[in-house]
Parts: structure tokens; C-alpha cells; sequence
């Protein structure tokens, strides 16, 4: 891992926190993307070398929409980038890392994601990324 790549927020309604993050931020959103695979839609702002990502559920069964059921709206994930994810990958799990997915797989902004379990990292949904070339 060589960088904090981008902070996840989970929000409940992404017109009414794209008005408040871009009022707050002083600048809009460079990209709005939709994941249909992880049933999200997804909001980048640049700030210095560091993203905000705004995640809002497009369905009732996403990890998303189900996160806010539980904890309420508020820092979903940290994404930290790596230039090699599935080694990265394999390193936490022989460190005992859960990866939750077997594979990378793509996630929003061109990138290629895993998540580490959060039971294994004091309470922090953890991202890799990798970006695509
Ligand atoms: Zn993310």
C-alpha cells in the first residue's frame, strides 16, 4: 500500500449530500458513477491527492443500504491504493487477513478492488485499489 486513495461516506439521499459536499468542499463532484453490480451509485470529488467518495444505495438489498440501516449515514471505508492488489491481497491473508472477495473485482472509478474484513482491522472496512491500465 502506498497511499490513502479515496474516504467512502455512505449517504442516504446522493442529490441532497452531493449539495451539501460540494457547498462544503467549494467545488463539484468530478464524476458520478453507477456500480450495478454492487447496487451503488457513487460520487468523486478530488481534494488535494486524497478522493471523497459519496456512496448511495440504488437498491434495498446493497451493502450500502444496508450499512445505513444498521449505523446511520457517516465513513463507510478507507481505500488505500496499491500498484498490485491480488499481491497485496495474499500478503494480508498470510497475515491473517480476511479478503472478502477471492478475486479483485471492478469497482467505481476505474479500479480494481478487494475489502478486508473489518472484524480484523479494530472496526475499519479497509479497500484496495488498483487502478486499471
Ligand atoms: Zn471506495
Amino acid at each position: 500500500m502506498n497511499k490513502i486513495e479515496h474516504i467512502g461516506i455512505a449517504v442516504r439521499d446522493l442529490a441532497e449530500a452531493r449539495q451539501t459536499f460540494s457547498r462544503f468542499l467549494g467545488q463539484e463532484p468530478y464524476k458520478e458513477e453507477t456500480v450495478e453490480s454492487e447496487g451503488v451509485t457513487t460520487l468523486f470529488y478530488q481534494v488535494g491527492e486524497v478522493k471523497i467518495e459519496l456512496l448511495a444505495a440504488t437498491r434495498s438489498d446493497s451493502a450500502i443500504a444496508r450499512f445505513i440501516e444498521k449505523r446511520g449515514e457517516g465513513i463507510h471505508h478507507i481505500a488505500f491504493g496499491t500498484s498490485d492488489v491480488e499481491g497485496e491481497s495474499e500478503r494480508l491473508r498470510q497475515q491473517g487477513f480476511v479478503i472478502l472477495n477471492d478475486r479483485a473485482k471492478a469497482g467505481a472509478d476505474n479500479m480494481l478492488i478487494n475489502f478486508l474484513h473489518p472484524k480484523g482491522l479494530h472496526g475499519v472496512l479497509a479497500e484496495l485499489c488498483q487502478e486499471k491500465n
